[in-house]
Formats: C-alpha cells, sequence, structure tokens
C-alpha cells in the first residue's frame, strides 16, 4: 500500500475496487486477463474512498466492501455517497455496521430519493422497528437533488444515463481541489458534462472495448473525458476484456486505467 505523501489541505482518493459487476478474474472464465498474475488485472466491484476537510467519505459499498476496507486500512465513515441501488454497488451496505460501533453513531447516507427508496426496499430489517439487539446497520438517509455540504466539502449530486437506471455521479470540492466520481454510465448530457468540467481529477466508466447497452466502452469514455477537460482522468469499472498493461500504454496523455489500491492526492 503507497503511504500518502502530503498532510494538509488536500484531497486524497483511494480506489477501493475499480472492476464492474461481475468482478476480475471472472469465475469460470480462462482468458488471459482472468489468469493474468499481474495484480493490476484483478477487480473488485467498484468504490472510492475520499478524505478531505479532515472527513473520510465513502462512495458507494460494494460486495467486496468489507475485503477492501480491510485491505486498504479504512479507519472512518463520516458519510455515505450511493451512486445507485444495483447489487455491485450496494450489497455491502451491512458492514456500515461495524463504522457505527467505532464511531458510536449513525452514519448519514445521501443519494436520490429513488435511490434511497431502493436501499429502503433491499435492506429492510434496516429501517424497521425490531426488538432490540439485532446489529444492523444505523444510517440516516438524506435524499439530495442539488450540492449539499459535507462540513467543509461541497457535494455536488449529477444526474447521467446509466442505460435507463436512474445513476448519480458526485463531484465533491474540497481541501481547495475537485473530483468527479462517474462508476456506471452510458452517455451525459451537456449539463451533466458542465457539472464536472474542468475537476482536478476525473474518474469514469470504461466498461470493454465494444459498445454496452447501460456503460460506456473505451471509445465513448475518452470522448467525454475530452469535453469534460480534467487535469487528470482514470477510468474504472473495467470487465475482463481489458488488460492493464495493454490498454494503459494505448490511452492519451493525462488519462490512466484506476486499479485496486492506487491511491492519488487529487
Ligand atoms: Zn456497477
Ligand atoms: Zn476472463
Ligand atoms: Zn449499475
Amino acid at each position: 500500500m503507497q503511504p500518502f505523501p502530503h498532510n494538509g489541505r488536500i484531497m486524497k482518493l483511494t480506489f477501493m475496487g475499480t472492476g464492474t459487476s461481475i468482478g476480475v478474474p471472472v469465475i469460470g472464465c480462462d482468458c488471459e486477463v482472468c489468469r493474468s498474475t499481474n495484480p493490476k488485472n484483478k477487480r473488485r466491484r467498484s468504490s472510492v474512498h475520499v478524505e478531505t476537510e479532515g472527513l473520510h467519505v465513502q462512495i458507494d459499498t460494494p460486495p467486496d466492501f468489507r475485503d477492501q476496507v480491510l485491505d486498504y486500512g479504512i479507519s472512518r465513515v463520516d458519510a455515505l455517497l450511493i451512486t445507485h441501488a444495483h447489487a455491485d454497488h450496494v450489497f455491502g451496505f451491512d458492514d456500515l455496521r461495524r463504522f457505527n460501533t467505532l464511531q458510536g453513531k449513525a452514519i448519514p447516507v445521501y443519494g436520490s430519493e429513488s435511490t434511497l427508496d431502493e436501499m429502503r426496499r433491499i435492506f429492510a430489517y434496516a429501517f424497521k422497528p425490531v426488538p432490540s439487539g439485532l446489529y444492523r446497520p444505523q444510517v440516516t438517509l438524506h435524499p439530495v437533488s442539488a450540492p449539499f455540504a459535507l462540513g467543509r466539502i461541497t457535494v455536488t449530486p449529477v444526474s447521467v444515463d446509466h442505460g435507463g437506471a436512474v445513476m448519480f455521479g458526485y463531484r465533491l470540492d474540497g481541501g481547495g481541489r475537485s473530483l468527479g466520481y462517474v462508476p456506471d454510465c452510458l452517455s451525459m448530457t451537456q449539463a451533466a458534462v458542465a457539472a464536472f468540467a474542468g475537476v482536478d481529477v476525473m474518474v469514469l466508466d470504461a466498461l470493454r472495448h465494444k459498445p454496452h447497452a447501460s456503460h460506456s466502452h473505451l471509445e465513448t469514455s475518452l470522448a467525454m473525458l475530452k469535453k469534460i477537460g480534467a487535469t487528470r482522468s482514470y477510468l474504472t469499472h473495467m470487465c475482463h476484456d481489458i488488460d492493464h498493461e495493454t490498454v494503459q500504454k494505448q490511452l492519451p496523455p493525462g488519462v490512466e486505467l484506476a486499479w485496486d489500491g492506487l491511491r492519488v492526492k487529487v
């Protein structure tokens, strides 16, 4: 694990997972990438952890959340932002319990109204009155649709097209830096592009080489990134079609493939 080289008023980004919904390696697949010994070809389900302005912000709790937390030494979660309620982004939600215990309080959770409704449905046991003694996640749900403050961080939810599913990307402004995170996205409106325009670091979906019904592929992702014009960009939510070393060499300057465990000073 790389240590962060810097303290002070900055923004730190940890890629906890950079894989698509089934992860890489894929169960039962013996393709070159799935058999690869390059750790950068091992991709858990997508999530990131952001530290800035004295707060630890988690974006999504995928099924691998517990392993990711242990591997990357995540010690706090002050707030959870949910992009959307697909299984690969929320099925580790129950493991917030440990942070409830460590921090002694409920964790605020932010997302679109429909995403939070889905959370209430999927994790009904966490929101119903139950006999005392059941150890369940303790959260407060905050539906958002416009920029809001988390301490000194400004969070801007940005709606993007994920093949018909409701999906929020997030822009975070804190520590004098700006980050855009959009793990699942087929396309963006001009308004969405404008919301991320010129961020210091942009993270975007790039599922594979060929087009897909609900995800952007490499060519369209690079075109979107060009319009956004971030200083640095990272691709995420990748499937086993993407061999890290091969594809990395083909990318334009300023764009890199993210990998599990990558830590970036935004
Ligand atoms: Zn996903
Ligand atoms: Zn494979
Ligand atoms: Zn999705």
